[in-house]
């Protein structure tokens, strides 16, 4: 009898195991940058009404001693403090519980002069490094009562020093873009902001898809020249998509929503160890760079260590079978040609052109590294389906002749 409960009590444990797998849940955040002595109050205000009235909160990154000329100058320049009324204004929505604030640098002011490779902090003396983001600590806990615990870098750029600093002035969380540096000793939690407004709706709806054991993060990042309402010529787009953004999330099942700062809290799984792991399965994951952008969406939920169990594979797998069984009856098609109009020696050239162009194909493959890509994948299925056919017709003709 104690055997039976025993039997019973495993069985309900794993039919409970099953239901949290399947009530896993995709997480997304919102996170806003460049606030600053800079910004237009009125807009930011229209974000937030966004988020306040649907009682949600946004991550908003602070730039406390802004540039005051140019972002993209790494010439010394004059730098705006956050003054007051940008201070009590977030001081208002943090109360709210609108708005969950960030540290987003020091000026916002490149040290690096490359186009494409901005960046505040990387390549910056430790020393220098550590003075920034002190002063900036100080006046951003200062000004606004709160013990910001959030670091995220401008351009998304920083160093190993910039998070040994961090971890000194008491952050627990980096917030940048996937893949960067994150030495395995670190003790900060990472949360990557991995989707735009643009391609959010998509990645969550992959997330969805994937049947993951544990809870995917789609944390999406955007700023107010995103919106067309700043006049920014960047704009792609408004406010009104926002909110029909906010809301196609809000009414999706299976989707929750926090912030950046309570992710990381609730995660203690997102350790640099994870980071990395993330943009390993980002980077080298088959089915990645093997399937078609029209069956995949750019990038990935977060971390993307669960790929391998994806719905993607599938669609993979039944698309080359696709290409393979077209590729096979082209081939078909070519035999029964063939055999009606007595066209043997067309045959064998037809043969000899397909191997040389599957050797060649596959050749190229492995030059590239063992990553042609999907076209090139596609291609290869083709070919190979179509010798298929030709190969059992040229084995039945040659049995048939010996026969004879
Ligand atoms: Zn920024």
């Amino acid at each position: 009898m104690r055997e039976k409960t025993r039997w019973i009590a495993a069985l309900m444990l794993l039919a409970l195991s099953c239901g949290v797998r399947a009530n896993a849940e995709v997480v997304v955040a919102f996170r806003l940058d460049d606030y600053s002595e800079r910004s237009d109050l009125a807009l930011y205000e229209r974000v937030f009404q966004i988020f306040e009235s649907r009682g949600l909160c946004c991550t908003v990154s602070v730039v406390p001693f802004v540039f005051s000329v140019d972002a993209l100058d790494p010439r010394p320049q004059a730098l705006l403090p956050l003054g007051e009324d940008k201070c009590s204004f977030l001081r208002e929505h943090i109360k709210k519980g609108t708005v969950e604030p960030a540290l987003h640098g020091y000026s916002h002011q490149t040290n690096l002069a490359k186009p494409g490779a901005y960046s505040e902090f990387l390549g910056l003396p430790p020393g220098e490094q550590e003075r920034r983001l002190t002063e900036a600590t100080k006046l951003i806990r200062q000004k606004l009562d709160q013990n910001v615990r959030i670091f995220c870098p401008p351009w998304n750029s920083y160093d190993a020093a910039t998070l040994d600093i961090i971890e000194k002035l008491d952050y627990s969380v980096l917030t940048a873009a996937r893949g960067h540096v994150a030495p395995a000793a670190s003790k900060l939690r990472f949360v990557p902001c991995i989707a735009d407004l643009h391609d959010a709706l998509a990645l969550t709806d992959t997330a969805l898809r994937i049947r993951a054991r544990e809870d995917l993060f789609v944390p999406v990042l955007f700023h107010l020249y995103d919106l067309s309402e700043s006049g920014d010529r960047r704009a792609t787009s408004s406010l009104a998509e926002l909110e029909q953004l906010v809301d196609a999330l809000r009414a999706q099942p299976g989707v929750v929503f926090s912030t950046v700062g309570r992710i990381a809290e609730h995660y203690p799984g997102l350790t640099a160890l994870a980071y990395s792991a993330d943009h390993r399965a980002h980077r080298w994951a088959f089915p990645l760079s093997l399937v078609p952008r029209l069956l995949l969406d750019e990038t990935l939920p977060y971390p993307g260590q669960n790929l391998w169990a994806s719905s993607i594979l599938v669609r993979a797998g039944l698309l080359y079978a696709g290409a393979g069984v077209a590729g096979c009856l082209l081939g078909i098609v070519l035999v029964t040609f063939a055999a009606r109009h007595r066209h043997a020696r067309l045959m064998s050239s037809v043969s000899a052109l397909l191997v040389a162009a599957l050797a060649l194909g596959l050749g190229f493959a492995q030059y590239m590294g063992g990553h042609p890509g999907y076209r090139m994948l596609l291609v290869l299925a083709v070919l190979c389906g179509i010798l298929l056919p030709l190969a059992y017709a040229a084995l039945r003709g040659g049995r048939m002749e010996r026969s004879a």
